[in-house]
């Protein structure tokens, strides 16, 4: 039903910015501004999801709305709960492509992991999404749905938003900003812009466009090496963006946001682990606001990396905490259910990828 509603051309509603929604409604449909803050209330505060939920919308006026537009797009697939509380979410596409999402309570946070696209170009090798290749970007209000569907779903209310699903969200840009702008509505569901994060490997340009939108959103760098080659060799995206240039546009945004920036470091056996590693992290990181998070290579099915020794975590992490303002090491959450970092594969029966 879904499929042929937006092939009509019908608008998607859970994808427009406030301003445009606002525009569309007056200048497109006739109705006054104050209807139009009304619809929009419904379908980003109040979850609805279809136009008879609108109960102080006149039926001729909804009738309208449903000749000229849906609301959602994404159809909620199989949903599988962890032993700590971390549920991942598949969604079916409007296409038939999936895509997944995670929803982490760490009290009293509830934090909602958001996917930019179906798969991803990037191939980063310790992950899952990347070894499937490419599908396709999401649109704007694919990404909000996600985060209202599990809004729905948990009946509670989430408080923080992580782009760090499915996909390099700077390589979709146009569609995340819009969608940023949408979450952090104050007409909408309203996430501070200080508790949304956009995580990167960094392309060229798209820090500094992230920089420059408007709100101060939490940047986090998919770091996982501070050597040239060997960040190269496990995300193939250092190639674009070398190490130096990536380190001067985290300065830019930090700079131009105020904002500490967090340096993602996913722990390999024999491939970063070593004290050569931790040296150039910390000349890196010298400098930078910034804090760290170190977490542990997760399983990826078809992949013969492994996690390093207790001996070689805690040899980095000491080497680490004095030299550098903050370290945390960060348990992974999720990894029963394949819902932990890079192990998102967009299975449309949320089936277990770990080996
Ligand atoms: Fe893409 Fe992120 Fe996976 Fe790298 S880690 S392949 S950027 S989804």
């Amino acid at each position: 039903m879904h499929i042929k509603e937006i092939n009509s051309g019908k608008r998607h509603l859970a994808g427009m910015k406030y301003r445009d929604f606002r525009e569309w409604v007056i200048s497109s449909l006739g109705l006054k501004s104050f209807r139009a803050d009304q619809i929009f209330t419904w379908i980003h505060q109040k979850g609805a999801v279809s136009f008879d939920e609108m109960t102080n919308i006149g039926k001729s006026t909804r009738s309208l709305l449903s000749e000229k537009a849906v609301i959602t797009t994404l159809e909620p697939g199989k949903t599988l709960s962890g032993e700590d509380g971390t549920v991942k979410y598949s969604f079916l596409l409007q296409d038939n492509k999936t895509i997944e999402s995670v929803l982490i309570p760490d009290p009293p946070r509830l934090t909602a992991c958001l996917s930019t696209q179906a798969g991803c170009k990037m191939g980063c090798l310790f992950c899952q999404t990347g070894l499937t290749g490419f599908r396709r970007n999401l649109r704007s209000g694919e990404i909000v749905e996600q985060l209202y569907h599990m809004r729905r779903s948990a009946e509670e209310r989430i408080s923080n938003v992580v782009l760090m699903g499915m996909g390099e969200p700077l390589d979709n840009f146009d569609s995340v900003a819009d969608a940023l702008s949408i979450i952090s509505e104050d007409q909408g569901i309203c996430i501070g812009t200080r508790k949304i994060t956009v995580s990167t490997v960094g392309l060229p340009g798209g820090i500094k466009k992230l920089a420059n939108l408007d709100g101060q959103y939490g940047l986090a760098v998919s770091l996982h090496s501070a050597i040239q080659s060997t960040r190269r060799e496990i995300v193939p995206a250092a190639t674009a963006l070398p190490i130096e240039r990536l380190r001067n546009d985290i300065l830019y945004y930090a700079s131009v946001t105020g904002r500490r920036v967090t340096l993602e470091y996913c722990l390999i056996a024999d491939v970063n682990d070593s004290i050569k590693e931790a040296e150039a992290l910390v000349d890196f990181a010298r400098g930078i606001p910034c804090k760290i998070n170190i977490f542990f290579y997760n399983p990826v099915k078809g992949m013969h990396f492994e996690r390093p020794d207790e001996n070689t975590v805690s040899r980095f992490v000491n080497y680490l905490y004095p030299r550098c303002p903050a370290v945390t090491l960060r348990k992974s959450r999720g990894t029963d259910i394949a819902a932990a970092c890079g192990q998102l594969g967009g299975r449309r029966d949320g089936v277990n990828f770990v080996n």
